[in-house]
């Protein structure tokens, strides 16, 4: 479309007078930045188109995990994340705090304001900041945008000239496939997870919690992952975690973010999940979760494997991707299924998921959240 309204504009100033020679100079600017923007042809999208894609990618992640069907785990984990949401440089996204039934621990966030976090990671955490400095990362993962810059700076979708994301139902599914994947299996690059940990540890200690929530939280990831992680060598090789934990300790010294509230007797009293080890996580191949029931039938044996030598990737919370060093996307779908039989998962992900995908209705209002930050002594 544009292509050819460019071919017909130039056509109509071949022949042209004094007057309409100083017009060219316009004519062409504007063409430029015209071509310009026609060549580039990223991934764009409003706002309204980036909920929808969101939503989206949420249905895909919630049909791979399920969903706790747990009205107060909820609408508490939902009073943490507006509480945050509202503090945040998006504060009038329909954010959305979704839990996910797997053991697996982990947190995904989708466009547009959906924040998921596992029940293992809810299980995982051991108080209310811990919680809240894990969904002040995931916030800013979503108010940096990082999905979609990451989108558009890969050029994994590319939209044709006059094509939007709501007006093709074929580019709406190829980005649903992409951020998915993205968010899932790729995890972000190191830059973005840097900035989701500054802001997010900022954002929580503005409002009153403890800003060292995600560092006391990873710590208890990386001793979860321990017995994989040493006899795989990755951390030794690895030393990522271990930076970001005293990147994060550092920012909290010089930025003298001295926010106290933890808030351990109310996650208590709202959040029962049990802790599952590691080595007893069931796997399933990727997409297969939800056909069958979730929860049962996950205490089998832990096998021993091989470490193999192998790049470790970056996965969830910047960990090691595959901790028994599985090798590329396809290989990981059969290591996973194995991976089941034998009981243990080469990753957190590839943790079984629960057999409903149905949102829980949450509803809050202002006041809702209000009260709730004023009984836990926040700002
Ligand atoms: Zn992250």
């Amino acid at each position: 479309m544009m292509r050819s309204a460019i071919a017909v504009a130039m056509m109509a100033v071949v022949g042209m007078s004094s007057a309409e020679a100083r017009q060219l100079g316009g004519i062409n600017k504007g063409l430029s930045i015209a071509k310009k923007a026609n060549d580039v042809r990223d991934l764009s999208m409003t706002d309204a188109e980036e909920q929808a894609l969101g939503k989206n990618v949420s249905d895909k992640i919630r049909a791979r995990y399920g969903v706790v069907q747990d009205a107060n785990a909820h609408k508490y984990v939902s009073l943490v994340g507006l509480a945050l949401a509202q503090s945040s440089t998006r504060p009038a996204l329909p954010w959305t705090f979704i839990v996910l039934d797997t053991d697996g621990v982990n947190a995904f966030a989708a466009p547009g304001g959906y924040i998921h976090v596992t029940k293992g990671a809810l299980a995982l955490a051991k108080n209310e900041s811990e919680l809240a400095c894990l969904l002040a990362h995931e916030i800013t993962h979503v108010t940096a945008k990082h999905t979609i810059r990451a989108l558009q700076k890969t050029k994994a979708v590319q939209m044709g000239a006059s094509e939007t994301l709501s007006g093709s139902s074929a580019l709406m599914e190829k980005a649903v496939n992409a951020v998915y994947q993205n968010i899932v299996d790729k995890g972000f690059g190191r830059e973005d997870e840097n900035e989701s940990d500054e802001v997010g540890a900022a954002l929580a200690n503005k409002i009153g919690y403890a800003p060292n929530g995600l560092v006391t939280f990873l710590t208890s990831l990386k001793e979860r992952n321990k017995s994989k992680t040493e006899k795989s060598g990755l951390f030794a090789s690895h030393p990522q975690m271990q930076e970001r934990l005293d990147r994060i300790n550092k920012q909290i010294a010089t930025q003298k973010l001295a926010a106290k509230a933890t808030l351990q007797p109310r996650y208590a009293k709202n959040i029962t999940f049990t802790l599952v080890d590691i080595d007893a996580l069931t796997a399933v191949a990727a997409g297969s979760a939800g056909l069958t029931g979730g929860g049962e039938a996950k205490k089998e044996e832990p096998k021993k494997e091989e470490p193999k030598k192998e790049e470790p990737k970056k996965g969830r919370f910047g960990m090691p991707k595959s901790l028994t060093g599985s090798g590329g996307e396809q290989k990981q779908a059969s290591t996973t299924a194995s991976g089941g039989a034998r009981g243990g998962v080469p990753d957190e992900k590839d943790a079984k998921g629960g057999p409903n995908p149905a949102l829980v209705a949450v509803k809050l209002s202002p006041a809702d959240v209000a009260a709730f930050k004023k009984e836990g002594g926040l700002s």
